[in-house]
């Protein structure tokens, strides 16, 4: 396939042909790649078995780990789920839309496909501009999981898509630089809890406030999931597979009090080991051949800088990044994940 028509959309005011277009598309079961507030998505019907099964196929995705179904609005959220408890209505009324997916028993009219076969669907109404015009203007859910290949850095922008999956896709709309830049906290609501299944720039302090006085605790589940291993039995929580947005260069991660050895390491290492990009805050490397990138000490700035700095390291040809650990506290959870599945 040749590569996709890119088209740009002013995201404060999209180009409703544009929409239209890209709408159009998607209702007879074709692949758009669209912008969202998180990362850009890789987007079918929701409803249409045939579509979302070509997702899997471009992403190269293991049918083990479902996708998460867009919508524009609550009511088109819960006709996706025989079951809305109060907390859903609770968090949905703070977090929505952004970066937040709610895991709720599915309804029957959802094929398996796009939750691999789990009795629950995953849903999330997203906040930018672009995703919600066309969800609007498409009228179907679109499920959509990052729109990269499986296991690699999502794409923060339309040229990581373009890329990556830019013969595989029919469309890729251009929004502009994804403005919380990591994946969605994902909380599975299918029980008496609120279970976060997958970190994200939601913190579970947010998810606490926002539900305290209704009795529903906030957890955090532990289970890491291997991307090799082929089990039998559908994931629960697969944005926990163990490698996962990782770029190609080798990664290190290192907490700032052990600086002394990482710098032993590179030193042993020894400059023939090609290209050393190293993502930094608060510490400096005394490798004289490594090109170091500062990233800011804020969790939203850094969310929003890090997957353009793995793809601008692998794009340069890194052999090597190494990557200061940010702080363990709870607002940096969802960033210490992803930093942690890059470096395996
Ligand atoms: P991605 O679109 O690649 O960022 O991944 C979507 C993620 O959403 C999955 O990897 C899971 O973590 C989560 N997810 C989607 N559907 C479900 C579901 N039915 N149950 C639990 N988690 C889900
Ligand atoms: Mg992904």
């Amino acid at each position: 396939m040749a590569d996709a028509p890119l088209l740009t959309l002013d995201p404060g005011n999209p180009d409703p042909m544009g929409i239209a277009r890209a709408a159009a598309l998607l209702r007879r079961g074709g692949l758009v790649a669209f912008p969202t507030e998180t990362v850009y998505g890789l987007g079918a019907n929701a409803l249409d078995e045939q579509a979302v099964a070509a997702i899997y196929t471009a992403k190269g995705r293991p049918a083990w780990n479902p996708v998460i179904a867009h919508v524009p609005d609550v009511a088109a959220a819960r006709a996706l789920t025989r079951a809305w408890p109060a907390a859903a209505d609770t968090l949905a009324s703070v977090f929505w839309p952004g970066p937040l997916t709610l895991v709720l028993p599915k309804a029957p009219h959802v094929p398996d496909v796009a939750t691999a076969g789990l009795d629950a669907v995953a849903v999330r109404i997203p906040a930018h501009p672009v995703a919600l015009a066309l969800l609007r203007a498409a009228g179907v859910p679109i499920a959509a999981p990052s729109a990269n290949r499986f296991t690699q850095v999502s794409p923060t922008t339309a040229q990581h898509v373009q890329a990556s999956l830019g013969d595989r896709v029919g469309l890729i709309l251009d929004g502009g630089p994804s403005a919380v830049g990591i994946e969605s906290t994902v909380v599975d609501l299918t029980g008496p809890e609120a279970v976060i299944l997958r970190p994200g720039m939601i913190a579970a302090a947010d998810l606490e406030v926002a539900l305290r006085g209704t009795g529903v605790a906030v957890r955090t589940a532990t289970a890491t999931v291997s991307h090799h291993a082929p089990t039998a039995a559908p994931q629960r929580s697969p944005g926990m597979a163990d490698r996962h947005y990782a770029p190609r260069a080798d990664v290190w991660l290192f907490d700032p009090a052990q600086q002394p050895e990482i710098d032993t390491a590179l030193a042993a290492r020894g400059q023939a080991a090609g290209l050393v990009i190293a993502l930094l805050s608060t510490t400096t490397l005394s490798a004289p051949d490594a090109t170091i990138r500062r990233m800011p000490d804020d969790p939203a700035a850094y969310a929003r800088a890090l997957y353009a700095a793995l793809h601008a390291a692998d794009a340069a040809g890194a052999s090597l990044i190494v990557i200061e650990r940010p702080p363990a506290d709870d607002r940096w959870a969802g960033l210490r994940d992803r930093l942690a599945r890059a470096a395996r």
